[in-house]
């Protein structure tokens, strides 16, 4: 599974920690230190575990959003 995944990030696309789909190159994303996720699916996750909505910031690109509420 590991193999699995190193090939697919050297593809440009990495799976969602969430869902375990692609997330496609510019299809809006969560990137944190450890994971990427899509928007929707990191938003939906938060929500449930906090009750409350991320603080999203723009990374660059308008489609990739990094967090500033969690440190992992
Ligand atoms: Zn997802």
């Amino acid at each position: 599974m590991d193999d699995q995944v190193t090939d697919i990030q050297m593809k440009g696309a990495a799976p969602c920690a969430r869902c375990f789909m692609l997330v496609a190159r510019y299809a809006p994303q969560v990137v944190t230190p450890g994971a990427t996720y899509h928007r929707e699916c990191y938003e939906a996750w938060y929500f449930g575990r906090f009750g409350k909505r991320p603080r999203l910031v723009q990374n660059g690109d308008r489609h990739r959003y990094q967090t500033r509420d969690l440190a992992a």
